[in-house]
């Protein structure tokens, strides 16, 4: 697979530009910005690719963090995606927004030209 490389130049390190990442990722936890573990979140949240994903459906972001399970893996159940696949907090494998308005700014930090409108042909089976 084609390859590029990419250096930021010394006025761009010089200048703070390197810390954008980490000001996305610190965006994006802000609301924990005061918690112990929050340099070592940052730490973690940028150490590689994520895979972001918008999810639609009725009532999804409590399903979806059903699904997910609880934030402490030794606290989720089996069958959720954190009890199956996780053991320490601190590297839980998935994140769900917690609340409506929470995903509203998740969405739009991540996604910020927003997301296609697309509606599953199958909706009428799914949906009373
Ligand atoms: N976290 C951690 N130590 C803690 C609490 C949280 O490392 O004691 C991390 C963990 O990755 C968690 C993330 O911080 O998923 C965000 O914490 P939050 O309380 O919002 O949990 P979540 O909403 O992800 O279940
Ligand atoms: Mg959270």
């Amino acid at each position: 697979m084609e390859q590029t490389f990419i250096m930021i130049k010394p006025d761009g390190v010089q200048r703070g530009h390197v810390g954008e990442i980490i000001a996305f990722a610190e965006k994006h936890y802000a609301d924990l910005s005061s918690k112990p573990f929050f340099n070592g979140l940052l730490d973690y949240i940028v150490s590689g690719p994520v895979v972001a994903m918008v999810w639609e459906g009725k009532n999804v972001v409590t399903t979806g963090r059903k699904s997910i399970g609880a934030t402490n893996p030794t606290d989720s159940a089996p069958g959720t995606i954190r009890g199956d696949f996780a053991i320490d907090i601190g590297r839980n494998v998935i994140h769900g927004s917690d609340a409506v308005e929470s995903a509203r700014k998740e969405i739009g930090l991540w996604f910020p030209e927003g997301v296609a409108n697309w509606s599953s042909i199958l909706h009428p089976w799914i949906y009373e």
